[in-house]
């Protein structure tokens, strides 16, 4: 049987190739042609013997995502809409900002979520994401955005930071998600730092546990956008399930246990979440926890529910002085790339997704 070339760990090249009667010195020279020449077709791993490439093409497929629309924003943010092998498709937003390059991956096709402003959940879920596609957003990515300038040291990765922000619920894929993140982060791999590397999570309770107990140093988001359970229940069904206390509790733990303070994301939705009650309850119940940082976001409006609006400037501000007052950390996102459609699941949905 093959395995997809981007899925298999750096570390484990050597082993798969002697389970299979192939040389196991090989395992140096494919990792630089998948990991330091970032190739995406074996044809041109021409630093191997040509009967060697067949080998590969056959029991180590590379299956690059096809490049099916572009949008580019005035502040450079480029979002990707990339074909998948069996004909569905998954958006990737590349975000430079002052010495970065941070690309936003997906880690399902559409989303079981149901967030009431969520463009990828709005059509549910059509199918989780394997390891070999999540790591081939980045090589995607890889091939259109690097330069010799940006190229960095070492690994010769363009990019500095990647979150798992995109569309769908990694927490819901968690195994193919993890194995992705992993092969990203291998030093003989594309060597992405774990500091660099954001898991964003709706909550799903059972996960913070389970990523805790990898002992890897990955950043954690919680989707939070509300500050009490008949609130947080109407805008993200998963409340009815992990409660805020729940979430908080686990929260809490993961910081315990990891050393890594949580980031919890709050959009703001006009006339919704957004007021300075809102504010001054979520600044008493994030006390819960020793320490936090909180990422406002206004929101981004989605077609499927035009009810829903971005507050006005001075609201969000207010809402910020709030928190800011409350000695919480918190920043205020600028909303990046509008007029590339770059809210979770827009471009997708424009090119009109299948139902599931
Ligand atoms: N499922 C994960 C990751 C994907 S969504 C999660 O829920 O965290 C990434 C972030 O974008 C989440 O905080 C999500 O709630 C937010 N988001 C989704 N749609 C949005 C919109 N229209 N405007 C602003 N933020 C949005």
């Amino acid at each position: 049987m093959s395995t997809p070339a981007w899925r298999v760990l750096p570390d484990e090249w050597k082993g798969l190739l002697a389970g299979r009667g192939l040389r196991p010195f090989r395992a140096d020279q494919i990792l630089q042609c998948l990991y330091r020449d970032y190739i995406q077709d074996w044809d041109l791993a021409t630093t191997l013997p040509k009967d060697f490439r067949e080998t590969l093409k056959a029991e180590f497929p590379l299956a690059p995502p096809t490049l099916l629309d572009r949008t580019d924003a005035a502040d450079g943010t480029a979002k990707l809409l990339l074909g998948l092998a069996d004909g569905e498709s998954v958006e990737t937003v590349v975000i430079p900002a002052k010495g970065r390059l941070t690309q936003c991956v997906s880690s399902q096709v559409g989303c079981a979520m149901g967030c009431v402003f969520c463009a990828s959940g709005s059509a549910g879920l059509v199918r989780s994401l394997a390891a070999e596609e999540i790591v081939g957003q980045v090589m995607a990515a890889q091939a259109l955005f690097a330069t010799p300038e940006n190229r960095r040291q070492g690994s010769g990765l363009c990019l500095t930071n990647l979150v798992v922000m995109g569309m769908g619920e990694p927490f819901a894929n968690y195994d193919e998600t993890l194995l992705a993140l992993k092969i990203l982060n291998a030093g003989r791999g594309p060597n992405l730092g774990a500091r660099h590397i954001t898991i964003s999570t709706c909550g799903i309770v059972p996960g913070f546990a389970r990523l805790a107990a990898e002992g890897l140093q990955f950043e954690l988001s919680v989707s939070l956008h509300a500050p009490n359970d008949e609130l947080r229940s109407r805008l993200m069904p998963v409340n009815r399930r992990w409660p805020i206390d729940e979430l908080l509790d686990a929260c809490a733990a993961y910081t315990r246990q990891t050393g890594r303070v949580v980031t919890f994301e709050y959009t703001l939705v006009r006339g919704v979440n957004d007021s300075r009650a809102c504010a001054e309850e979520l600044a008493r119940r994030l006390r819960r926890l020793p320490d936090c940082k909180v990422n406002l976001i206004p929101l981004s409006p989605v077609a499927h529910r035009p009810d829903l609006q971005t507050p006005d400037e001075s609201v969000q501000l207010a809402f910020l002085d709030v928190l800011m007052k409350a000695r919480i950390q918190t920043m205020l996102r600028r909303s990046r790339g509008k007029d590339a459609s770059a809210a979770c699941g827009q471009l997708r949905l424009r090119h009109g997704a299948r139902r599931p």
